[in-house]
C-alpha cells in the first residue's frame, strides 16, 4: 500500500479541524481534512447551533407576532412548520456551498470522505467507500466532535434524537401536537420552547431537580420562571421505558419517587448530552482519554507534542466557537514548531442557552465565587427599564455583572432575556481583558440598544 505524506491530517472537519486546517495550508503546508461527512463545518452545521437556530428564530418571530396581536398589531398567525424546515434546509445547503468555495479556492489542502484510525503516532488509516488509505503526518489534530448519547432505556430507538430534529432533510415532517422531550439540558430545553412557541404542548422530563444542570443556579432561577408557561416541567424523573402505542404515538413510562407512571406523547426526544467521539486506535498510541474526553491542556497538545485534541473531543468547553479558538492555538503552536507559544482561555467563552427567552453567562458567576471564596460585587440593570425591551414588548429579565469586590475587575456577567447571546460577547470581551466596572461606566454603549445596559449595570455600583 502506498502511503502518503501530510504535514497536518484532522480527524474531522468541524470547528476544532478547519480553522487550523485552512491557516497551515495557507502558510505553505500539505493539508488532509478527514470527515465521513464529506462536508466542512461538523456537527455544528449538520445537526448543532445553526440548524436549530434557523428553528429558534422563525419560533421568536411567531412568539413575538402573537405578543404583538394581544396589543391589536399586526394580525394572523398561521405557522407552517413544512416552510420553516425548508428555511432551516436553505441555510444548510447555503452555508455548505459557502464552505465547498473556501475549500476550492484554498491550495495545499484535501477533505476526505472517510473515518480516521491511528495505526502508530505518526501514521493514519482512513476508511473511505474506495478502500484504505494511508497517511504519514507531521502533525495531527484530533477534532472528531462529541455525539448524541442515548442512554440503556428500553425502546430509546422509538426516540428522536437533536440528530434527527436538525439534520439536513429532518426526520419530523409535521409539527407534533404533544412532545414529551426527555433531558433538561440546553437542548432539551431550547428545543422544548421552540416547539411550545409553534404552538406544541410540550412536557420536559429531568431527572435531578434542576434544569441546566451544571449551570449556575441563580441565574437558572432568573430564567426558568420566563419560560413558556404551557411547558409542563417534571423535576426528579427517571424514564424507565419508551413504548409505541397501538395508534403510533409513544409512551414514556418514568418513576417519579416512589411512583410509576405514564405519559403519551406524538414524539419523544432523547436530549440526555452528548459524549465525545474518540478515534479509532487513539488509546493504543498513548493518547490519554478520560471520561470527558481526549486530555489537553490550554496548549491543546495531548502526550505526543504532535498530536493535538481540539473541541468537543477533548471536552474542556464543547461549543463550536471554543472549538474555533483551540484549533487556531493548536495551529499557532504547530507553526512554532510544536512548542507551545499560544494558549487557549478555557473560562472567557460565552455561553448561551437559546431558550426563548435566552440566557448567556460568561467567566465567574457567583456560584463558582463563593466555591472559590471570591467575593463579588453584583452590577445591575433590569430590562423592564430597557427602550429596546419596551419596543419590543420583552421587558423580562436583565443583566448582572460581576466585578472583583476589591479592584472591581469584571470576573464575568450573565443575561437573561432580550439578546442575550449578542450581549454576553461585549461582557466577554471585557472580562476577558480585564476591563473595570469604571471602564465600562465610562463607555458611550448605543442608545436605544440593549447593550447601554452593561454601562448602566456597572454604574449601579457608583
Ligand atoms: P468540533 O466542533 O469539536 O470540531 P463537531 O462535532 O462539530 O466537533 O465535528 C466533528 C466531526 O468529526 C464530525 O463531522 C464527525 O463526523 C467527525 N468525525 C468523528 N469521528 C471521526 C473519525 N474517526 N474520522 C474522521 N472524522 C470523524
Amino acid at each position: 500500500m502506498t502511503i502518503q505524506y501530510a504535514d497536518l491530517l484532522t480527524i474531522g472537519a468541524g470547528g476544532g479541524a478547519y480553522p487550523a486546517a485552512f491557516r497551515l495550508a495557507r502558510a505553505g503546508r500539505s493539508v488532509v481534512m478527514v470527515d465521513p461527512k464529506g462536508l466542512m463545518s461538523g456537527n455544528c452545521l449538520y445537526e448543532g447551533c445553526i440548524p436549530s437556530k434557523a428553528v429558534r428564530e422563525t419560533a421568536e418571530i411567531y412568539q413575538s407576532q402573537r405578543r404583538f396581536a394581544e396589543r391589536g398589531l399586526p394580525g394572523t398567525i398561521t405557522v407552517d412548520f413544512a416552510k420553516i424546515m425548508a428555511h432551516k434546509d436553505s441555510i444548510q445547503a447555503r452555508r455548505y456551498q459557502q464552505h465547498a468555495a473556501d475549500l476550492a479556492a484554498t491550495p495545499n489542502i484535501q477533505l476526505i470522505q472517510g473515518e480516521a484510525r491511528f495505526i502508530t503516532p505518526h501514521e493514519v488509516a482512513v476508511d473511505t467507500a474506495d478502500g484504505e488509505r494511508r497517511f504519514r503526518c507531521a502533525q495531527v489534530i484530533i477534532a472528531s466532535g462529541s455525539d448524541v448519547f442515548v442512554p440503556p432505556v428500553p425502546g430509546a430507538e422509538f426516540c428522536l434524537t437533536s440528530h434527527d430534529l436538525y439534520k439536513p432533510d429532518a426526520t419530523l415532517k409535521t409539527l407534533p401536537e404533544r412532545m414529551i422531550v426527555i433531558g433538561g439540558g440546553y437542548i432539551g430545553l431550547e428545543t422544548a420552547t421552540f416547539f411550545a412557541a409553534l404552538g406544541t404542548r410540550v412536557t420536559l422530563l429531568q431527572k435531578g431537580r434542576q434544569l441546566l444542570n451544571g449551570m449556575d443556579p441563580g441565574m437558572v432561577a432568573l430564567l426558568t420562571p420566563l419560560l413558556d408557561p404551557s411547558i409542563r416541567i417534571l423535576t426528579g424523573v427517571d424514564v424507565t421505558a419508551v413504548e409505541v402505542t397501538p395508534e403510533g404515538g409513544r409512551r414514556v413510562h418514568y418513576t417519579h419517587g416512589e411512583e410509576n407512571d405514564t405519559l403519551d406523547g406524538d414524539v419523544v426526544l432523547m436530549a440526555v448530552g452528548r459524549r465525545p467521539v474518540i478515534p479509532a486506535g487513539a488509546a493504543e498510541i498513548g493518547i490519554t482519554v478520560t471520561r470527558k474526553g481526549v486530555a489537553v491542556g490550554p496548549d491543546l497538545q495531548t502526550v505526543h507534542p504532535h498530536i493535538y485534541a481540539c473541541g468537543d473531543v477533548n471536552g474542556r468547553v464543547p461549543l463550536f466557537h471554543a472549538a474555533v479558538r483551540q484549533s487556531m492555538v493548536a495551529a499557532h503552536n504547530i507553526l512554532g514548531g510544536n512548542i507551545p507559544m499560544d494558549y487557549a482561555d478555557f473560562r472567557h467563552i460565552p455561553t448561551t442557552i437559546f431558550t426563548l427567552p435566552a440566557a448567556a453567562y460568561v467567566g465567574i458567576t457567583p456560584a463558582l465565587a463563593e466555591a472559590q471564596g471570591i467575593p463579588l460585587q453584583t452590577g445591575r440593570y433590569d430590562f423592564e427599564e430597557d427602550s429596546r425591551a419596551q419596543i419590543l414588548e420583552r421587558m423580562e429579565g436583565g443583566i448582572q455583572l460581576f466585578f472583583a469586590a476589591d479592584s472591581l475587575r469584571l470576573l464575568g456577567g450573565w443575561v437573561v432575556g432580550i439578546d442575550a447571546g449578542s450581549l454576553i460577547g461585549q461582557i466577554g470581551t471585557a472580562a476577558a481583558h480585564g476591563l473595570t466596572a469604571y471602564d465600562l461606566a465610562r463607555f458611550a454603549d448605543q442608545h436605544p440598544m440593549s447593550a447601554e445596559g452593561i454601562g448602566k449595570a456597572a454604574r449601579s455600583l457608583f
